[in-house]
């Protein structure tokens, strides 16, 4: 049978051996509510503060400070929809995901109060314009860690020291960057970030948001008393448990994990450059590894990820929760990519299971479809 080749990481990962293990018990035999305070339970309850400890620890922050969310969306969501409840001003990027964008345009329907930072042609945020717009009332500036589409890593220290100097709060959403390049959020400064377990191979359908001690904001889902009764609903210890046991085991292989993906990139550039294909990448110098955004002018994006499917080898055209829609990406336009150049854009992203000989196979196809 034909090895087929996953190449499209940032849109979900494999779930680890080490995860899946860990989360058995809990889907099974030990299936006590954390909530309540008989024996039988305990296990259930000693797991998760075990896991929120360790998820703490992989991003420098203190247990207390993580709030379990069902992913990316719910984080993002729990930031807009507070900031509005709250009356705070929200400055955001041209380039966010849509799990900040669509509740900012909902806002926007509601008299809220949003304003978008321009990007530059690798998609870096306009830090000019953002100290202009921290001025009056303060609020909350939300920019995400690194991009989906095309990997470019923001100046997030500067942007959070820059915040701070106004008196603004500063979230990230950090799902893309999280169990895939250092991050401690004391010492970047961060006040809020957004994560999600099935982005560094954890279980979907989990995620967290981290909020530093001190920040006040409001409750997301009102009920029982989990979470601190800032996100009630009976927990998932099984998808906790799988998630902390994930973000450890990629952190603690973290350098590695990075060095080999940077390696493979580098690679499949090398070998494609050698070829006539006429290509250009997306982007900025410091990206995420492995994430991949390649033009071909003259060439429909979507017929290549097609034809790469066929022979077996999966990619994408935008962000996957972009895949359905036709149109040109917010972010492949907000970077100043001609129509042309964004239709014929694919999107490859490595991940730590990938293999040089997956990153032959991904050009030597590619050679196949384009020359
Ligand atoms: N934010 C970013 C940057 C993402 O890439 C994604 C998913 O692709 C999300 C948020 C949504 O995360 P989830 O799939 O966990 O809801």
């Amino acid at each position: 049978m034909k090895k087929l080749i996953y190449a499209d990481n940032a849109a979900t990962t494999q779930l680890s051996k080490k995860a899946f293990e860990a989360m058995l018990p809990y889907l099974q035999n030990e299936y006590g509510n954390a909530s309540q305070s008989y024996s039988f339970s305990r296990s259930a309850k000693l797991a998760l503060r075990e896991s929120r400890e360790i998820i703490a620890k992989c991003i420098g922050a203190l247990p207390e400070e993580i709030f379990i969310t069902s992913g990316g969306t719910e984080s993002d969501n729990w930031i807009i929809q507070g900031a509005l409840r709250q009356g705070l001003p929200i400055i955001t990027s041209v380039i966010e995901h849509h799990a900040i964008l669509r509740p900012c345009e909902w806002i926007c329907n509601k008299a809220g109060d949003v304003s978008y930072l321009p990007v530059n042609q690798e998609g870096v945020v306009c830090f000019n314009t953002l100290n202009d717009r921290m001025n009056g009332k303060k609020g909350i500036t939300s920019i995400m860690f690194a991009n989906n589409e095309i990997g470019t890593i923001q100046p997030i220290n500067e942007i959070a020291l820059l915040c701070h100097r106004k008196g603004w709060l500063f979230h990230t959403d950090a799902v893309q960057a999280v169990g895939h390049t250092p991050i401690n959020v004391e010492t970047l400064g961060i006040d809020m970030l957004s994560a999600s377990a099935h982005k560094f191979n954890g279980p979907k359908g989990i995620g967290f948001l981290y909020i530093r001690r001190g920040v006040k904001w409001v409750p997301l889902i009102l009920g029982g008393s989990q979470e601190s009764g800032f996100r009630a609903g009976t927990e998932n210890v099984a998808g906790v448990v799988g998630m902390a046991a994930a973000l450890k085991e990629n952190i603690d292989s973290l350098e590695g994990n990075m060095q080999h993906i940077f390696n493979l990139e580098e690679m499949l550039m090398s070998e494609l450059s050698q070829t006539c294909i006429n290509f250009q990448r997306n982007g900025a110098n410091k990206h995420l590894a492995g994430n991949i955004s390649l033009s071909f002018p003259g060439h429909s994006g979507e017929a290549i990820m097609h034809r790469l499917d066929l022979l077996g080898i999966s990619v994408s055209t935008g962000s996957a929760c972009d895949s359905k829609e036709t149109n040109v990406s917010h972010v492949l336009k907000a970077i100043n990519l001609s129509e042309t150049m964004a239709l014929g854009t694919i999107r490859i992203t490595l991940g730590k299971n990938n293999t040089e000989e997956d990153v032959n196979k991904i050009v030597q196809a590619l050679c196949k479809i384009l020359l």
